[in-house]
């Protein structure tokens, strides 16, 4: 079986613990206004047209979206690393787009990766079947899950799908007693309003448990912007400007009040 997989980052620091290497997988059930990674929506492999300028020359390079690999593939990627991620207490992540889009793979690549003695981490948005969740679990020792919005209409107003499902599986991973790192967006003129702020972290405060390892909040950016023009897609969030420090530091502090560790950025 092979996974269609559009980036690979190998010294990540904000995918969980330690250095790591995230795998970026192909297809995603949203469409979040803010996505910082519109070509890893399509599951298809895309191929995107850059221009590049060399003096006077303009010359038009082909960039590539989607490539297939096996489990064994990605796992001799980790070897090549495998220093960095045991001298740090790293390991590997699967992110997206949402890996769990591809979950037969996602499973067979988590078992391939355990067995040769990585710490895995799955970064997902929780749209998925309760069962594919299930299928994953037991070859994954921390969840990096995404909150995005507790309010149904606005919810699928901004992501295009409902939040029932989300929220039902993050309740399964709750009881499974998994490791958690919840993951909120911090989207100005989405989720950042008082009304917003309050019912997450209601929420988060009736779900605490001990395996709710910490929330980390993650400013907008517009570092992907680039990328809807180079793959063709429309960017709605041209107006919206990042949230500044001292607002992430205020947000810090109003979350500090679930009791729960809170961390910027990932
Ligand atoms: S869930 Fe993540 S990858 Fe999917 S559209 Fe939203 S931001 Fe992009």
């Amino acid at each position: 079986m092979k996974g269609l997989i559009f980036n690979i980052n190998r010294y990540s620091v904000h995918d969980g613990p330690g250095i790591r290497v995230t795998f970026f997988m192909k297809g995603c059930p949203l469409s979040c206004r803010w996505c910082h990674n519109p070509e890893g929506i399509s599951p298809d492999p895309e191929i995107a047209d850059q221009t590049e300028r060399v003096g006077e020359k303009e010359f038009i390079k082909k960039e590539e979206a989607g490539k297939l690999y096996s489990a064994g593939d990605l796992v001799e990627i980790l070897d090549r690393e495998r220093i960095f991620m045991d001298k740090s207490g790293g390991g590997v992540t699967f992110s997206g787009g949402e890996p769990l889009f591809q979950a037969d793979f996602l499973a067979e690549a988590l078992s391939a990766c355990r067995n040769s003695g990585y710490h895995t981490a799955v970064d997902t948005c929780g749209y998925t079947e309760t069962s594919k969740l299930l299928a994953v679990m037991p070859f994954t020792e921390l969840f990096l899950y995404d909150i995005k919005h507790i309010d149904d209409n606005i919810h699928y107003l901004n992501t295009g799908v409902s939040n029932a499902l989300i929220l039902n599986n993050f309740n399964v991973l709750m009881e499974s007693g998994k490791d958690i790192i919840v993951r909120i967006p911090v989207i100005p003129g989405f989720n950042d309003d008082q009304s917003s702020l309050d019912q997450l972290r209601s929420f988060l405060i009736s779900k605490k448990r001990n395996n709710l390892k910490r929330i980390d909040l993650l400013p907008y950016h517009k570092t992907g912007i680039s990328k809807y023009r180079k793959f063709r897609r429309e960017n709605k969030m041209d107006e919206v400007e990042q949230p500044g420090k001292e607002r992430m530091l205020e947000l810090k502090d109003y979350f500090s009040g679930t009791g729960i560790k809170i961390k910027i950025g990932g």
